[in-house]
């Protein structure tokens, strides 16, 4: 980051200046001004990132790591630059640490396959907790079919907090890998994964943490955290969709079999047999997502730009604000009430559907997620069908939350 951005970022955040950088906020839906609240589904796009795109694909296009011709080694050299910025930001040691993926999904698939299935006889155990998203439930479900290993779950309390001490209790020889999210997209809880992969390590656990929330509230630094496997998606980062990355620690990238086949990840192909390539060549079979991984870099650029700490702080008053007044609707009842919480806020009104809820708000113009948000055991650990969700981000303002309250409470009146 230069000077001038370092200055800017320890000033706090700018607002007007950052609202202004979103083109999709200046639109009106059912003639009301856009309130975007579901930033934890997907993020919306500064310009810097839709500059970065069209630029990529007017001036550079280009398939990469395979031409002599200038426009192959400029588009390879954006894409590398890319992978050293994301990098950076997550303070990996190296950017071969640095896997491109589609995101969050496949990072997490990646590691079952790669990593975890060789290793696994009947009767090991994958730990997990109460609160992950699908993503990290179902891929161990799978592998667990078909090894014969056995699925544990960390309990949680009331609050959507982990039950520490039985986490404690469930670490032995017997579990080969822990998968924990960082921030939960269902409740907000910010879980203590520094203090988890320090017990994990005492056992010699490898520890995945998938960093989909976290990544766009809080800064990131993987050494910091002490995990050997760290999973994201560009999407929820005010990148594009269709690109993320899975950063692993060298040691278990070498020793991984590769995921899929293909060109660009091996050294030599003859009919008899493949040499592979390094990683992180080695796990980026076939043609990426050249665009969107120029796309999150422009993404890293931005966040840098504005400071990590800027963005946390400043959703951190929302999300106080936002619990104060949203409490003060009829019916109101927020899940997730952990101590440490990010920019999630989800919520019942009284027993009206979660997704009348939404609709109901939307015709004032305010995006809101209903279901299940990818995390069926919360709402059933909770005794609810659905919920109501709002989810903050940088561009949101204390007037956004105002008008969510209003089309609440004019919702619960419209039920009384
Ligand atoms: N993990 C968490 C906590 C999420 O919130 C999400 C998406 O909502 C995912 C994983 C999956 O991300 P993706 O669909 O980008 O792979």
């Amino acid at each position: 980051m230069n000077q001038a951005a370092t200055d800017k970022a320890q000033r706090g955040l700018d607002l007007e200046k950052v609202r202004a950088d979103f083109p999709i906020l200046e639109r009106l839906v059912h003639d009301k001004p856009l309130v975007y609240l579901d930033t934890a589904a997907t993020a919306q796009r500064p310009l810097a990132v839709l500059e970065a795109i069209d630029g990529f694909y007017r001036k550079h296009n280009a398939n990469i790591h395979r031409g002599v011709h200038l426009l192959s080694q400029e588009a390879t050299e954006d894409y590398e630059q890319a992978r050293l910025k994301i990098a950076r930001f997550i303070n990996a040691p190296s950017e071969r640490e640095l896997v491109f993926t589609r995101g969050t999904t496949e990072s997490i698939n990646l590691v079952a396959h790669s990593f975890l299935r060789p290793r696994l006889q009947p009767g090991d155990e994958i730990l997990i907790t109460w609160m992950e998203h699908h993503s990290n439930i179902v891929p161990w479900q799978l592998l667990c079919e078909e090894t014969g290993a056995v699925l544990k779950v960390v309990p949680m309390n009331r609050d959507g907090e982990l039950e520490m001490d039985a986490l404690a209790e469930m670490l032995s020889e017997r579990v080969k890998l822990l998968g924990v999210v960082q921030i939960s997209n269902a409740l907000g809880t910010v879980n203590p994964v520094m203090e988890i992969c320090q017990m994990a390590r005492q056992h010699g656990i490898p520890v995945l943490v998938d960093g989909a929330q976290a990544m766009p509230h809080q800064a990131v630094d993987v050494q910091a955290l002490g995990c050997d496997f760290y999973c994201f998606s560009g999407h929820k980062m005010y990148g594009p969709t269709g690109i993320g990355a899975l950063w692993a620690r060298a040691e278990h990238l070498q020793s991984m079999q590769p995921y899929q086949g293909g060109g660009e990840m091996i050294r030599h192909v003859t009919f008899e047999k493949s040499e592979f390539n390094e990683a992180p060549a080695k796990f980026e079979a076939g043609t990426p997502n050249i665009a969107g991984a120029i796309g999150l870099g422009a993404a890293v650029d931005y966040l840098q730009q504005l400071g990590m700490d800027n963005v946390a702080a400043h959703e951190a008053q929302l999300l106080a604000y936002g619990s104060e007044k949203l409490a003060e609707v009829d019916g109101f009842r927020m899940i997730g009430t952990a101590a440490n919480k990010a920019g999630v806020m989800s919520f019942v009104l009284g027993d009206i559907h979660a997704n009348d809820v939404g609709t109901l708000v939307d015709l004032h113009g305010v995006a809101i997620r209903t279901g299940h948000h990818c995390a069926m055991p919360v709402a059933q650990f909770f005794g609810v069908p659905a919920t109501a969700r709002a989810s903050l981000g940088i561009y949101n303002t204390f007037e956004e939350i105002d008008v969510l309250a209003d089309a609440l409470q004019k919702t619960s009146e419209m039920f009384a």
